[in-house]
């Protein structure tokens, strides 16, 4: 339940302070040039969902552009704990970003300079029932990315106008095809159902290692959901029976309409709805 004596804090620099203090430097590469990275983690009754394997990923998107880690993974933790705890809603999606500070403009790494590391906290507003019943529409659209798409960086551009794009044409969502193959959504991993079998890209630079990706293929494997891991043409998208959104903001959703075409019989399918109830049920253990 909400607590309103709660102050809704963010986190800058070392301090704690209300969102309408937070200032940064003009000169910061994060805003000259989106020099940095991020992560999103969910917080389901205030607990940390994956935060372990979030950390992981962060340190992997730090390596990918060459910056030290700030923090050591206690400390990491310590933070983002005091940011749940101040902060109302019991369900949160924490953004926390790291750039390679403030320094004058230059392409070229600058020497002694401390990251700047941003935390805050939103709301985390589970899809509703009736999207959840009714499924969402997605557009297909070249992966115009770079290929790094395994780095979570926050120069993000391209996925931003691929999610317009999207939205333009009354779709949630972007399926990127590149050369033929399925990579990912604009902010979500894709999985196709084609002859009652699971299917997942597999991980590469061409796509964000998702968390939720993760957790699904755990679930479908202590379920005996048959799966395979392996690349999905353009044609099979087409032709799928079913085809389902993953992250950590949406959970797992229904795509039921193709660049206006039905998906299977247009309805969410038999196995998204057996994921669903597994990962609301896997949430709910973990807390
Ligand atoms: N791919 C992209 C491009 C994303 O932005 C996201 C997260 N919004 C995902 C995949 C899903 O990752 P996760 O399950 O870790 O949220």
């Amino acid at each position: 339940m909400a607590n309103m004596s709660i102050q809704n804090l963010v986190y800058l620099n070392g301090s704690f302070i209300p969102i309408e203090d937070a200032r940064i430097s003009v000169l910061d590469r994060g805003f000259i040039f989106g020099d940095g990275v991020y992560e999103v983690v969910p917080v389901y009754s205030r607990r940390l969902f994956r935060l372990t394997e979030h950390l992981r990923r962060l340190q992997n998107s730090l390596e990918g552009i060459r910056l030290k880690n700030p923090h050591l993974d206690v400390e990491w933790r310590e933070l983002l704990e005091k940011i749940v705890a101040s902060n109302e809603s019991d369900d949160q999606s924490i953004y926390l970003q790291i750039t390679r500070g403030v320094a004058p403009r230059d392409h070229s790494f600058p020497e002694d300079v401390i990251p700047t590391v941003f935390i805050m906290s939103s709301p985390l507003l589970a899809p509703s029932k009736e999207l959840v019943a009714t499924g969402v529409s997605a557009i297909t659209a070249n992966d115009n990315r770079w290929l790094r798409c395994d780095i979570k960086a926050t120069s993000l551009l391209p996925n931003v106008l691929l999610r317009q794009k999207a939205l333009d044409e009354n779709a949630v969502e972007a399926l990127l095809l590149r050369e033929g193959f399925l990579t990912e959504g604009s902010t979500s991993n894709i999985f196709v159902v084609k002859s009652e079998m699971l299917l997942a890209p597999p991980k590469s630079y061409l796509m964000l290692p998702g968390i939720t990706y993760d957790v699904v293929l755990e679930l479908a494997a202590a379920h005996d959901i048959p799966h395979e891991i392996r690349n999905v043409s353009e044609y099979e998208i087409r032709t799928a029976q079913e085809l389902l959104l993953t992250s950590s903001t949406k959970g797992i959703m229904s795509i039921t309409h193709l660049d206006g075409k039905s998906v299977g019989n247009g309805k969410p399918g038999k196995i998204f709805l057996q994921l669903y109830q597994l990962y609301q049920n896997y949430k709910s253990t973990v807390m």
